[in-house]
């Protein structure tokens, strides 16, 4: 009698919460030196600081594994051990080390997390608005190469064959970290959600009532975004050099290097990318960049949920291109007047 009385008030107060709308929740900080805003729907503010503060705390121990400038993260040593055996791997960067392998080949080579060396000089070069000399890039490609990262699944470790390579996880870290972000709060209950870690989303259940988030197209150029898309449960990222490029004589030089040449990339491009998990959106953003809007549009009708938007201003022309599954992704143009 008494346990089904307990039931009974319990399933009132079931009841009540029902019908109590979630309320909707922002967060900011600044993780991976980037952004990083937290959209999220929870009952009550306790449990929205709560979950909040889990997705903080775990893009936070991401990156002091993922790191390339703490020299005390496992990625530094990982760097550092190069030219050694093999060294054991967490559990975070051997899933973020093996995904970038496998888009490796698949892109031969245009996306490369061993690109370091190169990326190091090109930012040395932004700096002193000088171009690297030929010398200089040579010895540098010649510390770069994913054939160079041997990946053991047994012992999940990793093994960089010569010394003086360097690891960067700077096109896909922040997209793993949204994503695991998004994870903790749902480990906490919270599924509306939306985590933007410097541009890289992940994205949960739409707001209550909603379609879907609605997610801004990034422009070309600085102004207000004209497509907007209506995702939930999937990532978006964006890539290109809207803001990060520095002019050297007269040319502007991209802060995203061509593995296979060692150059950083001249043509303007911007490139927005949707796919099911953010590490693979951010990856996947910065590869179609490097490939360009032919052969990148290609990597994204291979990659399973991948769809994908090119553009390309090339001397003086814009070039638009959009990847096949683009097409199907449900599309929000605003009136002018509501621009
Ligand atoms: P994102 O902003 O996601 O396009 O990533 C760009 C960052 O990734 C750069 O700042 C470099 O740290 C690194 N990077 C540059 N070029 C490449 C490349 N081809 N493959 C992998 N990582 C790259
Ligand atoms: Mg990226």
């Amino acid at each position: 009698m008494l346990s089904g009385m307990i039931a009974t008030l319990l399933a009132g107060a079931a009841d009540t919460r029902a019908t109590e709308a979630p309320r909707r929740f922002e967060f900011a900080r600044t993780v991976m030196a980037a952004p990083m805003n937290l959209v999220l729907y929870a009952r009550d503010q306790e449990a929205a600081s709560r979950a909040a503060e889990a997705a903080f705390d775990r893009a936070r121990a991401i990156e002091g594994i993922m790191s390339d400038y703490d020299p005390a993260s496992e990625l530094s040593r990982l760097s550092a051990a190069g030219g050694g055996g093999f060294v054991p791997l967490s559990d975070d960067l051997w899933r973020v080390l093996s995904r970038s392998q496998e888009l490796a080949a698949a892109t031969e080579g245009a996306f490369d997390v061993t690109v370091g060396p190169c990326v190091e000089l090109w930012r040395r070069a932004r700096r002193m608005r000088q171009a690297p000399a030929a010398a200089e890039l040579a010895a540098a490609r010649a510390r770069c190469g994913y054939r160079l990262l041997a990946l053991d699944p047994h012992s999940r470790s990793a093994r960089l064959e010569r010394p003086g390579m360097s690891l960067d996880l700077g096109a896909i870290a922040k997209g793993y970290a949204a994503q695991e972000a998004l994870g903790a709060l749902e480990k906490l209950g919270i599924t509306r959600a939306l985590v933007d870690l410097g541009g890289d989303l992940a994205l949960g259940d739409p707001p209550p009532g909603a379609r879907g988030w609605r997610v801004a197209v990034a422009p070309l150029r600085d102004g207000v975004p004209s497509l907007y898309l209506w995702l939930s449960r999937c990532a978006a990222a964006t890539s290109g050099d809207a803001h990060r490029f520095a002019e050297i004589e007269g040319r502007r030089y991209s802060h995203i290097v061509d593995p296979r040449t060692g150059a950083a990339l001249t043509d303007r491009s911007c490139v927005t990318v949707v796919a099911p998990d953010a590490a693979s959106a951010d990856a996947l953003a910065t590869a179609v960049s490097v490939l360009g809007p032919e052969r990148g549009s290609a990597l994204l009708d291979g990659q399973a949920g991948a769809a994908g938007r090119i553009v390309r201003f090339t001397q003086g022309v814009e070039e638009i291109r959009e990847s096949a599954r683009w097409k199907a992704l449900p599309v929000f143009v605003p009136e002018p007047a509501a621009r």
